[in-house]
């Protein structure tokens, strides 16, 4: 059996380093493994150092196999295999293994196993080695050699297809989407409309595997240019415009500028108090005195202003990053449908129009997908704050650098694979 033999060898390797020469002979008596002296134990451990050639296997690991079953393919016994898991197991569960990932092995020429790697995900790889009669599992991350590089684009149909037709990946979209979603409303970029970035590419052998950080972004319309910085500082990471602000705006936590009494929570079955039925409230109700000013809860533009139903008078907004916040029941309305308005501005009062027994503001929220969300899971978003005192200077440094870099790249640079304006 060719583990046991491994562990025998290693035993003694073991012994000769820990333990010493002089108490060898003693401990192998007692360990009965036979009639060995000092000089075979010696002759063994330098077989061990002079690794047998290890021969590697490697497979991808097929949808609905497991680690167990991808072993026993390779000619590994159940119980070795067991054994394997059962070690690795504080480390790693390999049970777990992801159909779709790399995993190789390397044996001896017996067919003893020597090593395995598994790739555990994108950053880092699992190493086990069978090591002093067990095997010794650890985790190492990618060792990514990474590249900053430069995007100019001008949009033509969408920012989708100038960034993928000049071979770029949607993720490095999402991640720009992800960036701006509080300043850009990316359904109304324009033709004409352009962008720099600065960014990172991981590889690893010269293979391209994943974008890394983008550090710098510029957007330029005929109205306004945009930045944003990629910063780190003690606080933590963030993109920050030019000015220090912080990219990323939290909606107000209440559409007031107080906090209001919550007279109806947001839930999926309550008792309407004049239908008198249970049927979902997808929002959550404000007590207040008529007249009381509604304030916008984010920058957007006003997409419904106007009598709907049981709603009343109700003000819709939708904001760049495709949330639509709604406010019902108004006695007064002081937007009107495609007005631009900014965080905390005043759009009505409230009131009891339509389907309410007494003053208050229905306020609702729906999510990119249109799906109603409880208003207050809206707080629960990431928020950052500007730039502090003390990070100003180092700020402005790395701010500066990013700036100059940009201005360098070219805005001449043809298009290689130009997507033809047909649709
Ligand atoms: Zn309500």
């Amino acid at each position: 059996m060719p583990f046991l033999r491994d562990r025998v060898a290693f035993l003694l390797c073991f012994s000769v380093l820990g333990l010493g020469l002089l108490s060898l002979s003693s401990f192998l008596s007692g360990a009965d493994v036979g009639d060995v002296t000092e000089l075979e134990a010696m002759v063994i451990c330098d077989l061990e150092v002079d690794e047998p050639p290890v021969e590697r296997v490697e497979r991808v690991i097929a949808a609905r196999s497991t680690f167990q079953q991808t072993l026993l393919d390779w000619g590994f016994t159940a119980g070795a295999i067991h054994l394997l898991v059962q070690d690795v197991k504080p480390v790693y569960d390999l049970s777990r293994v992801m159909a779709g990932h790399r995993l190789a092995i390397g044996r001896v020429s017996n067919g003893a196993f020597h090593d395995l790697e598994y790739h555990i995900d994108d950053e880092e790889y699992l190493l086990v080695r069978y090591d002093s009669g067990q095997y010794v599992a650890s985790r190492h991350p990618y060792d990514f050699q990474v590249e900053v590089e430069e995007f100019y684009g001008e949009v033509e149909s969408s920012l989708w297809d100038t960034l993928v037709s000049q071979g770029e990946l949607p993720q490095l979209v999402q991640a720009l989407h992800q960036i701006f979603q509080w300043d850009i409303d990316f359904t109304a970029i324009r033709p004409g409309d352009s962008f720099k970035l600065i960014f990172e590419k991981k590889y690893l052998d010269g293979e391209f595997v994943k974008y890394g950080e983008i550090l710098a972004v510029q957007f330029t319309s005929r109205t306004r240019a945009l930045y944003a910085f990629l910063f780190e500082s003690p606080q933590g990471v963030g993109y920050y415009h030019e000015n220090g602000g912080a990219v990323r705006k939290p909606f107000l936590k209440v559409p007031f500028d107080f906090d209001p009494r919550i007279t109806s929570g947001y839930s999926h079955s309550r008792f309407h108090p004049i239908l008198k039925v249970r049927r979902p409230h997808l929002g959550v109700d404000y007590g207040a005195p008529v007249g009381t000013p509604v304030l916008a809860s984010a920058d957007g533009a006003v997409i419904f202003a106007g009598r709907e139903g049981g709603f009343g008078n109700l003000v819709e907004i939708r904001h760049p990053n495709g949330y639509v916040t709604g406010y019902a029941h108004l006695s007064r309305i002081d937007v009107r449908s495609g007005q631009r308005v900014r965080q905390g501005e005043r759009i009505g009062g409230v009131g009891s129009t339509g389907l309410a027994t007494g003053p208050h503001l229905h306020y609702q929220v729906q999510d990119r997908s249109g799906r109603e969300i409880n208003p207050r899971e809206l707080t629960a978003l990431p928020s950052d704050e500007a730039v502090e005192k003390e990070d100003w200077n180092q700020f402005v440094s790395v701010r500066n650098e990013l700036i100059g870099r940009l201005a360098t790249i070219s805005e001449s640079e043809p298009f290689l694979n130009r997507i033809s304006q047909t649709d």
